[in-house]
């Protein structure tokens, strides 16, 4: 039997962030992966805000800088966004960015077991017995902690029933060569046809493009997520420009964008995706799961050092911490409903012309952000005078949100 303070389940980049974190305050952690190798497969547009990467400083697993954007109506208007100054985002090579996560935990004391996955666990008051499924054999884990960051489909959160992820959208990307780009400048296209409710991409990630688009399964009715990646890459208005493009590589994966109501079960923790933390916006996941992380650290080693804990407690600390994020992400959704997801294109196209007036996109390119697009939202409903009008409908969204 192995005995450890923390048994991290999931060597994706949550799993090895949160791992590094803890090593550092002084815990010994072992991740376990199911695959025998980091980072694949992957489901990403590769997208790592600047923020996040400050935190990780992995600038060298980078692809492509973005610091601008191209973002198409569904009749074609465009809002042309960014100056070469500021890095909005930065396009990463997902392989090499988990991987080198993974080695900074590693540096930094924690051991992993590749091919191995959890069969069960029994739960005493001061620990958590683990068998794993490793290499055909089996072995025995006992840690004080066990920490769900096994992604979207998490078996800690199915196995110990914390409940449902409450909102998901469904991801379908390829990776091309031929595409034509503006450098640093990533493409969004709008529309039923190609993104219901949601939106389209074209991300420029050095020598090749990724291509994709996401929506939710209730707004995709009849038709599937790879179908709708056929209409944009057919589209009248678009098409010439992926014509000269080859295909080498598809994806398609979930995005769980509204979290659990449980993150934790006395030592039972989720992190990142199995915990449902993508912002409802952008479907980013690494953003909110490093923030989530860094603000459960005292919380898990408080278990950690405990012998005796009060179960509700930690419970009621464990949604105390992820309810701000939760907040932001509600009203941020609540946003993205009012002016995106429960537009007909007709209004999409009212709205893009709007946006793409002069001192409209002088709001964007000061307060846009794609981490947190309220502040632009509500300056758009206040100074804005075709939003105004219909800014109490808006706000009413955000109150209850
Ligand atoms: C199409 C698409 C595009 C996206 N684009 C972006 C983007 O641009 N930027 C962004 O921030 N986010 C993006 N996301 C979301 C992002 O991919 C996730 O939020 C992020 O990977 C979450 O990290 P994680 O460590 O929580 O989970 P994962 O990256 O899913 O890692 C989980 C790890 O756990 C392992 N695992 C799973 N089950 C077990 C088990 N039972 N036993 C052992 N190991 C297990 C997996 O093999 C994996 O290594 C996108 C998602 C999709 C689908």
């Amino acid at each position: 039997m192995i005995q450890v303070d923390a048994l991290i389940i999931g060597a994706g980049p949550i799993g090895g962030y949160l791992a590094r974190k803890l090593c550092h305050a002084g815990h010994t952690v072992l991740i376990v992966e199911e695959h025998d190798q980091i980072g694949r497969p992957f489901q990403c547009a590769g997208l790592v805000n600047p923020g996040s990467m400050e935190k990780v400083g992995l600038e060298s697993t980078a692809l492509t800088r973005i610091w601008g954007a191209r973002i198409h109506g569904p009749s074609g208007t465009l809002v042309e966004i960014g100056t070469p100054e500021r890095t909005r985002t930065w396009s990463v090579c997902r392989k090499l960015f988990d991987e080198a996560i993974v080695a900074q935990a590693i540096s930094a004391g924690c051991s992993i077991m590749l091919n191995s996955t959890p069969k069960n666990t029994s739960i005493s008051e001061d620990y958590i017995i683990t068998t794993l499924s490793t290499d055909g054999g089996e072995l025995t884990v006992k840690s004080k902690v066990l920490l769900g960051c096994d992604g979207a489909h998490s078996w800690v959160r199915r196995y110990h029933r914390m409940g449902r992820v409450r909102e998901t959208m469904i991801g379908f990307q390829i990776d091309v060569t031929g595409y034509q780009h503006k450098d640093g400048k990533l493409d969004m296209y709008t529309g039923q046809q190609i993104a219901p409710g949601f939106f389209a991409w074209a991300i420029p990630t050095g020598t090749t493009t990724r291509i994709g688009t996401f929506s939710r399964p209730d707004l995709l009715g009849e038709i599937s997520s790879e179908e709708t990646l056929t209409e944009l890459l057919n589209h009248e208005l678009w098409k010439d420009r992926f014509e000269g493009c080859s295909e080498v590589g598809r994806y398609c994966g979930p995005v769980p964008a509204k979290p659990v109501k449980k993150p934790a079960l006395g030592r039972v923790f989720l992190f990142g995706d199995a915990a449902g933390l993508c912002k409802p916006t952008t479907g980013g996941g690494i953003g909110p799961g490093f923030t989530h992380v860094d603000n459960s650290l005292e919380l898990v080693s408080k278990v950690i050092e405990s012998d005796n804990i009060n179960s509700n407690a930690t419970d009621r600390w464990a949604r105390q911490i992820i309810k701000p994020i939760m907040k932001k992400h509600d009203r941020a959704r609540a946003l993205r409903d009012f002016f995106l997801t429960n537009s007909t294109d007709e209004e999409l196209d009212s709205i893009f012309r709007v946006w793409a007036r002069p001192e409209v996109i002088e709001l964007i390119q000061k307060y846009g952000e794609i981490e947190n697009p309220v502040p632009l939202g509500l300056k758009m409903l206040k100074d804005v005078p075709e939003f105004r009008r219909i800014a109490l409908r808006a706000a009413n969204s955000l109150i209850f949100a």
